[in-house]
C-alpha cells in the first residue's frame, strides 16, 4: 500500500523549513531529494571502507571494488540490460550523451545525418552540434506540435539512407511530454540508424526495459532518482560498445601500455579511465533499491493523481496558460500568469517556502517557439502531496495579486 506519509518520513530534508514556512519541494525535475537509507549508504562507505577499487590486493579495497561491482549489477537489472558490462558508469547523463557522441566521430563522414528532436535539453543538442562540426555531419530537427510533442509524421519523413543516429529524449524535461520512443527506434533501425535516448527525466517515473525497447544506447542520471549528484549511466548494446573508441585516455581503462602501443582493456573498463566516483556509484544502487521497494506502478499511479489535480487547480486562477498539454505526460506543469516575469513568481514563491524552476530549463529552443522567455516549473513526486499543490496555488494567486 501506497502510503504517502510513511514515504514523507523517509526524507529528513522534508522537514526544514524554508523563511519560516515549511519546504514544499516542487523542483524534483532538476533534482530529486536523498532517503536516508541512501544518505546512510554514503556516510556507511566513507566511515567504512573508502578505498580505490581495483586496484588493490587488500580489503579495504577489495570491499569498495564488490560494492561497486554490485551497484553495476543492480543498475544493469533495474534496466534489464543483457550484460553487467554494458553498464558504463558515468557522472551524469551529460558525461554519458558526450561519450556516445565523441565516439562517434570517428563514425561519421561527410554528408551523414543525425536526427534530433525539439524538445531537448541543452545537453543533447550542443553535443551533437560539436560532432557535426567535427565530422562534417549534417543536424536534422523533429518539429515540435503546439501541445508540446513531435510531430512523428515528419520524423519519418525526414530518416533516409544518410541517417546515422537519431536522439530523443523519453520524456521531456521542460514539459514533462513522454515521446513515443519504441515508435522512433523501430523506424530509424528499419534503415540502419543507431538511437540514444536520454531517460535522464523519465527514470524517476518509469522503469526502462532496453532490451525490449531494443535500444542502441540509453542514458541517465543516478539525482534524479533519489541518488547522489555527479554519478549516472549509459548503457549501450555490447556490438555498439565495442565500435566505439575509448573517450578518456587513462588508468583503469587498458589492458597495457609502452610508448609503442597501448592496448585497451574489455568492458566497462575501456569508457572508464580514471577513479570514478565509488561512493556515487554505490549509493546510485541503493537508489535503485529504495525506488523499487516504493515501486514505479505505485510511483506513476500517485503522480498521476497529483498531475490531474494539479493542473485542474492551477487552471482556475484567471489568465494561467499551462505549457506542455500532450495526453502522455509526467508530473511536471510548466505555465505562466498573464504577462507576469516568471522569474518574478518565481522569487515570491521562494518567499514562501515554495520551491520552483523558472527559465529556460535548459531547453530554450522549446522557448523559443512558444515565444516565451520561459515557465514556471513546478515538477512533483512521489513523497509530494495535494495539500503542497494547495499551497503552490495560493502562492501563485498570492503572487499574481502583488505584480499585476
Ligand atoms: C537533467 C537532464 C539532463 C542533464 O543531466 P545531468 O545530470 O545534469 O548531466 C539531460 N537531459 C534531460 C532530459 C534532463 O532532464
Amino acid at each position: 500500500m501506497f502510503n504517502v506519509d510513511k514515504i514523507r518520513e523517509d526524507f529528513p530534508i522534508l522537514k526544514r523549513t524554508v523563511h519560516g514556512k515549511p519546504l514544499v519541494y516542487f523542483d524534483n525535475a532538476a533534482t530529486s531529494q536523498t532517503p536516508q537509507i541512501v544518505i546512510d549508504t554514503i556516510v556507511d562507505y566513507y566511515s567504512n571502507y573508502n578505498s580505490n577499487i581495483h586496484r588493490g590486493v587488500h580489503t579495504l579495497s577489495q570491499e569498495a571494488t564488490d560494492k561497486y561491482e554490485e551497484a553495476r549489477i543492480k543498475v544493469q537489472k533495474h534496466f534489464n540490460a543483457k550484460e553487467a558490462y554494458e553498464i558504463i558508469l558515468t557522472s551524469g547523463t551529460t558525461h554519458s550523451i558526450n561519450m556516445v557522441a565523441s565516439g562517434f566521430a570517428s563514425l561519421l563522414n561527410k554528408g551523414d545525418e543525425i536526427i534530433v528532436s525539439a524538445l531537448e535539453h541543452h545537453s543533447n543538442i550542443v553535443p551533437w552540434q560539436m560532432l557535426c562540426e567535427k565530422t562534417g555531419a549534417i543536424l536534422k530537427v523533429i518539429p515540435m506540435t503546439d501541445e508540446g510533442s513531435l510531430d512523428m509524421e515528419t520524423y519519418h519523413k525526414l530518416l533516409n539512407d544518410n541517417t546515422k543516429l537519431v536522439f530523443s529524449n523519453h520524456v521531456s524535461n521542460a514539459l514533462g511530454t513522454v515521446n513515443p520512443i519504441e515508435e522512433i527506434i523501430e523506424a530509424a533501425h528499419k534503415i540502419g540508424a543507431a538511437v540514444l535516448i536520454d531517460g535522464a527525466q523519465a527514470t524517476p517515473h518509469i522503469k526502462p526495459d532496453v532490451q525490449a525497447l531494443n535500444v542502441d544506447f540509453y542514458v541517465a542520471s543516478a539525482h534524479k532518482l533519489c541518488g547522489p549528484t555527479g554519478v549516472g549511466m549509459l548503457y549501450g548494446k555490447q556490438e555498439w560498445l565495442e565500435k566505439l573508441p575509448p573517450y578518456q585516455g587513462g588508468g583503469e581503462m587498458i589492458a597495457t601500455v609502452s610508448f609503442e602501443k597501448t592496448t585497451y582493456a574489455g568492458l566497462p573498463h575501456k569508457f572508464e579511465a580514471g577513479t570514478p566516483n565509488i561512493c556515487g556509484g554505490i549509493a546510485f544502487g541503493a537508489a535503485i533499491d529504495y525506488m523499487n521497494s516504493v515501486g514505479f506502478d505505485a510511483i506513476a499511479k500517485y503522480e498521476n493523481e497529483l498531475l490531474e489535480y494539479g493542473t485542474s487547480e492551477l487552471l482556475k486562477i484567471d489568465g494561467l496558460k499551462i505549457y506542455g498539454t500532450s495526453a502522455e505526460k509526467t508530473a511536471v506543469i510548466s505555465f505562466n500568469v498573464d504577462a507576469i516575469h516568471p522569474y518574478d513568481i518565481g522569487a515570491i514563491l521562494d518567499k514562501l517556502g515554495i520551491a520552483v524552476r523558472t527559465g529556460h530549463h535548459c531547453a530554450q529552443p522549446i522557448m523559443d517557439y512558444y515565444k516565451i522567455p520561459g515557465t514556471i516549473r513546478a515538477s512533483f513526486s512521489f513523497y509530494n502531496t495535494k495539500e503542497e499543490i494547495d499551497i503552490l496555488v495560493e502562492g501563485v494567486k498570492r503572487a499574481k495579486m502583488m505584480l499585476s
